[in-house]
């Protein structure tokens, strides 16, 4: 297995005698009826960007009978071929050439060992999370990174868009969003502006990158709290009427959208309207967590409104708003997802049915959602998912909260020995996050995230009984020079 060091770990490697040599890199066979030609001239811009395609040779990619995503990659002397079913099974086999490819060219000449990788993945949902409000990165960086996702086959892009300390979505009709929402006080810098957005051309440009490589891009819109990006913008829409002003503190606040004014869900409505014209992703993300209801207790509409729906505290506007956001999305055909505090106070509305619970406090939410028949993707804090957390608890180190080292996040194991296998079908997969109040800068975010990210790819993509941690850093070694290739800044153990 160490003589190809593919991460994710490929379901079967079968080592053959000889090798495949070519000067330069193999050119890829296009052709007219090919089915994967838009995964051929994806791969052809990485390897351009890698080295020249100079080679004799040619890659073939094949049309064949095998499961979704799946794939089959041969090395003989003759050359290289890849069956596939589907363009992502054949976008995944040419990415496990590329890492061969990065880690078998040496002055002008490939060589790669002759073998067969026959590849699948456990988990449909393979994701990774990076949050732009805290922190906004240029749609240059965001192409970057999901390039390098691609690599480990992750398949999905979640876009935390809206937050507290920014709002980074243009919404027809609400311009003051964009205007005021997108930017705060630079932290430690009170005179200075910080932040920005991203045009309707950005988005689609995207979006339009991450499916040319098999990843879909699922927005996030943070309702109804981690809301003073949009109270600044709209002070109506909370309970006080403000002033507002866009966070430069990080934590949970108190102001949240007005849980008894009609006009959030105007305003909601013109938000999702943007959001399903711009990502054809079939999930939306509607947010849900940290929602304090202190201002809802004192707040004359709210408390209307909790006599009207005849509920018996004040939190469970929450799961009130959660199912009118839900239905409203319903509408358009989308599939919601939302943070596992979703799941609490639902006695008087219950969780909609069909919703995504996302479980980042711990496996428990997600435990219980599962146990309840819904999906879930798990993405526990405390079990390596959570790339902002320090890879090693030390003051070198940047990162805050706690730590999640590079052992947990290969550790992880989706399904949790709590789970009967009734239960164990709803886990759809699990997921990288990375929040960016302390991430300054995009090679900070790399850093931060890889190679954690390699060790989670591996959790959601590989099915191995017999897992070891010294066999998957020996690949880790190999994988890290191909990153290096690539310009990515890593983490590295000492
Ligand atoms: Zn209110």
């Amino acid at each position: 297995m160490t003589e190809y060091s593919i991460i994710p770990r490929p379901a079967s490697v079968c080592c053959l005698t000889g090798s495949f040599e070519c000067p330069g890199i193999p050119n890829i066979a296009f052709d007219s009826v090919s089915d994967f030609n838009n995964e051929a001239r994806v791969f052809a811009d990485q390897m351009r960007d890698f080295g020249q395609m100079a080679g004799s040779a040619v890659i073939k990619l094949i049309k064949d009978d095998m499961p979704l995503e799946a794939y089959r990659l041969k090395i003989d002397a003759d050359g290289v071929s890849i069956r596939a079913a589907t363009g992502a099974g054949a976008y995944h086999g040419l990415q496990t050439l590329r890492q061969l490819i990065l880690s078998c060219y040496d002055n002008g000449v490939l060589k790669i060992p002759c073998g067969v990788i026959e590849d699948y993945p456990r988990f449909p949902w393979r994701g990774y999370m990076l949050d732009c409000s805290r922190n906004f990165f240029s749609t240059n960086f965001i192409k970057r990174m999901i390039d390098a996702l691609s690599l480990h086959h992750v398949n999905i892009f979640h876009w935390h868009l809206t937050d507290d300390q920014g709002w980074r979505l243009p919404v027809n009709g609400l311009p003051k969003l964009t205007e005021t929402g997108a930017f705060r006080r630079e932290y430690r810098h009170e005179d200075r502006l910080t932040g920005g957005f991203y045009t309707e051309d950005d988005i689609r440009d995207i979006v339009t990158f991450a499916a040319a490589r098999h990843i879909d891009v699922v927005p996030e819109i943070d309702f109804p709290g981690h809301a003073s990006a949009i109270l600044a913008a709209y002070p109506s829409l909370g309970c006080t009427g403000g002033p507002y002003h866009v966070e430069d503190r990080f934590g949970v606040f108190h102001d949240v959208l007005c849980a008894g004014n009609d006009a959030v869900f105007d305003f909601a409505a013109s938000v999702f309207d943007s959001v399903v014209r711009l990502f054809p992703s079939q999930f939306v993300h509607i947010g849900g967590d940290e929602v304090p209801s202190t201002r809802w207790a004192k707040c004359p509409k709210c408390g209307q409104r909790v006599a009207k729906l005849g509920l018996s505290n004040h939190a469970g506007l929450q799961s009130w708003m959660t199912s009118r956001f839900a239905s409203m999305l319903k509408e358009y055909g989308k599939t919601v997802l939302a943070w596992d505090e979703v799941l609490e106070n639902t006695e008087k509305f219950p969780l909609p049915e069909n919703l995504i619970v996302m479980s980042w406090r711990g496996r428990e939410g997600g435990s219980k959602a599962a146990l309840m028949g819904h999906r879930v993707i798990m993405t526990p804090n405390n079990e390596g998912c959570y790339l902002d957390y320090k890879n090693a608890d030390e003051l070198e180190e940047p990162g805050r909260l706690s730590v999640n080292t590079l052992f947990q996040s290969w550790s992880l194991n989706l399904i949790g020995q709590n789970l009967n296998n009734d239960a164990a079908q709803f886990v759809l997969g699990g997921q990288g996050n990375l929040w960016t109040e302390l991430i300054y800068a995009g090679k900070i975010a790399e850093y931060m995230t890889f190679p954690r990210i390699c060790a989670l790819a591996e959790a959601f993509w590989s099915n191995d009984k017999s897992k070891n941690f010294e066999e998957f850093k020996l690949r880790l070694a190999v994988h890290q020079a191909r990153l290096d290739k690539l310009g990515i800044l890593q983490y590295r153990e000492i």
